[in-house]
């Protein structure tokens, strides 16, 4: 069969009928009716059913069809022709025709499946095969059988249409894709690196990159301008359900421009995206501080999908009678709520003092909660009574209560406990209540982040990367007290409470770059050590700069509303980090740890001998530097174990005598014919001249010449 003829299974429509055609595909389902087979053979584009009807199929191909199995590959000819009224089946692209089948080429068999590839059902309003139930990992065991499914194929082709377009907007724009070296050094992003040894520096290390930032700002102050690169990171960070150790963002880095630039460009990226999903983002993009986002919502990330804003209620308890509250008003600490509106008949007494007040709010940290009713214009709770007439007036004005709200308040000294606590109690609400709106997406930057973190150990660290530019630069580097309250000028891409990019406006001065070194505790050494690559570039006239990045995978998984990241990454770690497709990461054998320099190259004890475990051809083969092919295998398997059995027989049998090496006196062997040639050893002594060294009478060569 021509395979150059075949038409796509999906490109078939009625106007197709009588056409005769060539398909190729997989087997994706089959059923036998009455003695005709009907096949659905998918390929990349699509299902369309073909028949094998005895009366007019010849009777080798009918034969050959009978023996099909689900996912055999295959090649077919036949006629196209409109399916018979009733007999239409709309869950599939083609499902108002079928092809009747007089040519069959098996291309390829197929095992029994480890799952069900099929998702579609053969009749009209049959139910489709689930995977939802296949573990996981069997699925990315045989990820190829697993993309093979039209959902995964679905999700993997948008993902490219996804890219695709960005990658025209971009060009569009005068932005050029380059790529960034993968074996690079350290770059901070805050997470640990992934480290390649270096074989040919022994105990030298590359990094792989946690992002391209170094290398963007040198493209800039290359001149390039304008840079765009589906970037792979890698981070090896704790394991997290929907993290990988590797993806890939959308890394952005442009010259001349500001924070508006990056608004309008990241706000016209995304709107198309989402727009190929169905989607539809109204722009602009609103924006909240990082300080408004804490306050409002305990988040840097808020979910704006829905209200229960933060009340901060502190004032109206400045004088409070209420032991709880004034204990933590006198240490300094604050009190915030919120007003779930509307929803009292949802929380009862109970839930909300049992659930919530002992088990759920401690959990998130914080150390109580306290919580009222608002029924019959007044305010009910198991605490109301410690609270002044004017205090509960105050919080009804403030919260906006009306009957039918529940309110609940926090209290504690430390203003990130009392946010993280009141933010997951606010997500953990509104996940309950259903208050989240489904099919709704709200994007949103948020802006001004502290540029510093106050470090484990004393001392700061970036928020960010060191890169990023503060808003002011009038700050004393050894003030600690000041480095935490400048802001930077950074921006954060935040779309249904969660991050799906970031980036800021860079550092452009070397002065400044280097005075925020310094504010990290960086020693003139250090800086020189790590960055001086990076502050030379400083000294050749930058250019104002700045950047985003967008992570894909997130990103991507949104548009198409997956439950994980996973479903549209072709071949993604599973949630611990592992393969189960190639058993990545594995193990090393010695002899490569040992060339790397990782186990004291040529140590005695490192190398001879098989360690547990370890495949004894293989580890011949790697030694020998001889590859052994699949259909050799066996035999040497089978000479290794005749010679190992010779050698046991041969030490029993020696006893007490010494060991000889030959059994045969040692001579000097000729090949019939030739002469016996006494190599002239003053021309030797000319070729081992340069040999490593010399002991007695003998020269010391490398064991293998290359
Ligand atoms: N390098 C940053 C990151 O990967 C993004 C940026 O600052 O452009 O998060």
């Amino acid at each position: 069969m021509q395979h150059s003829r075949r038409v796509f299974c999906g490109s078939l429509t009625p106007e197709d009928a009588g056409r005769r055609v060539t398909l190729a595909g997989w087997v994706d389902a089959f059923r036998d009716h009455g003695g005709v087979l009907f096949v659905h053979l998918r390929d990349r584009s699509g299902i369309v059913q073909i028949v094998f009807n005895p009366e007019s199929t010849p009777d080798g191909v009918f034969h050959r069809a009978s023996l099909l199995r689900a996912e055999y590959c295959i090649a077919v000819q036949g006629r196209v022709d409109r399916r018979l009224p009733g007999t239409e089946n709309p869950g599939i692209e083609t499902g108002s025709i079928e092809v009747f089948v007089d040519e069959l080429e098996i291309l390829s068999e197929s095992e029994a499946l480890p799952f069900t590839v099929s998702e579609k059902a053969m009749t009209a309003f049959g139910a489709g095969a689930k995977t939802d139930h296949v573990a996981e990992d069997l699925r990315l065991q045989y990820r190829y059988l697993d993309l093979r499914r039209p959902s995964m194929r679905d999700n993997i082709m948008a993902r490219h249409a996804i890219f695709q377009r960005l990658r025209r907007l971009l060009d569009g724009k005068g932005f050029l894709e380059i790529e960034t070296p993968v074996l690079t050094i350290s770059t901070p992003e805050g997470a640990r690196d992934y480290l390649v040894p270096s074989r040919v520096h022994p105990g030298n290390f590359y990094a792989l990159p946690q992002s391209p930032q170094l290398f963007k700002q040198l493209l800039m102050i290359g001149g390039m301008e304008r840079y765009f690169q589906f970037a792979r990171c890698f981070r090896d960070e704790d394991l997290r359900p929907n993290r990988q150790p590797e993806f890939t963002q959308l890394d952005i880095e442009a010259s001349f421009i500001d924070e508006e630039f990056i608004y309008q460009l990241v706000e016209e990226l995304a709107v198309e995206m989402f727009a190929l999903g169905g989607i539809t983002l109204p722009r602009p993009f609103p924006r909240m501080s990082w300080n408004e986002a804490m306050e409002k919502t305990g988040s840097d990330r808020p979910d704006l999908r829905f209200g229960l804003l933060f009340e901060d209620v502190t004032s109206i308890f400045a004088d409070t009678g209420y032991s709880i509250f004034r204990r933590i008003l006198q240490g300094g600490g604050r009190i915030k709520g919120i007003n779930i509106a509307g929803q009292s008949e949802k929380l009862s007494k109970n839930v909300l003092q049992n659930e919530y007040a002992k088990e759920i709010a401690p959990s998130f940290g914080a150390r109580g909660m306290t919580w009222m009713r608002m029924e019959g214009g007044k305010l009910e709770s198991n605490i109301v009574q410690f609270m002044s007439p004017r205090e509960r007036e105050g919080l009804v004005r403030q919260f906006r209560a009306v009957d039918g709200d529940v309110l609940i308040m926090v209290a504690d000294t430390s203003p990130a406990v009392l946010a993280s606590a009141l933010g997951q109690l606010r997500l953990h609400l509104a996940n309950r209540l259903g208050l989240i709106p489904a099919d709704l997406y709200r994007p949103l930057w948020v802006t001004d982040f502290p540029l510093f973190e106050p470090a484990e150990g004393g001392g700061v660290t970036s928020s960010h990367h060191p890169f990023t530019a503060p808003d002011r630069t009038d700050f004393d580097p050894a003030d600690r007290d000041e480095l935490l309250t400048l802001r930077s000028r950074s921006y954060d891409l935040v779309m249904n409470g969660e991050e799906l990019g970031g980036g800021s406006i860079r550092i452009s001065d070397r002065n400044l770059q280097r005075r925020i070194f310094t504010a990290l505790g960086l020693t003139e050494e250090e800086i020189q050590a790590k960055f001086g690559f990076f502050l030379r570039a400083f000294d050749f006239g930058v250019p104002p700069h700045g950047g985003i990045a967008l992570g894909m995978d997130r990103t991507v998984s949104m548009i198409l509303n997956t439950p994980s990241i996973r479903e549209v990454i072709a071949f993604p770690k599973n949630r611990s980090a592992y393969c189960p497709l190639t058993g990545a990461p594995s193990t090393v054998r010695r002899e490569q740890l040992a060339e790397l320099g990782l186990l004291g190259a040529g140590k005695k004890e490192v190398l001879p001998g098989p360690a547990d475990g370890e495949d004894e051809v293989e580890r011949l083969s790697w030694v020998s530097r001889i590859r052994v092919l699949p259909g050799e295998r066996r035999e040497i398997e089978e000479t290794l174990r005749r010679a190992e059995a010779l050698a046991r027989q041969a030490e029993e049998r020696a006893g007490d005598e010494e060991p000889v090496f030959s059994p045969a006196p040692a001579a000097n062997r000729l090949r019939d014919g030739g002469e016996a040639r006494t190599p002239d050893p003053a021309a030797a002594e000319k070729l081992l001249k340069l040999s490593p060294s010399v002991k007695g009478n003998y020269y010391k060569v490398p064991g293998i010449l290359d």
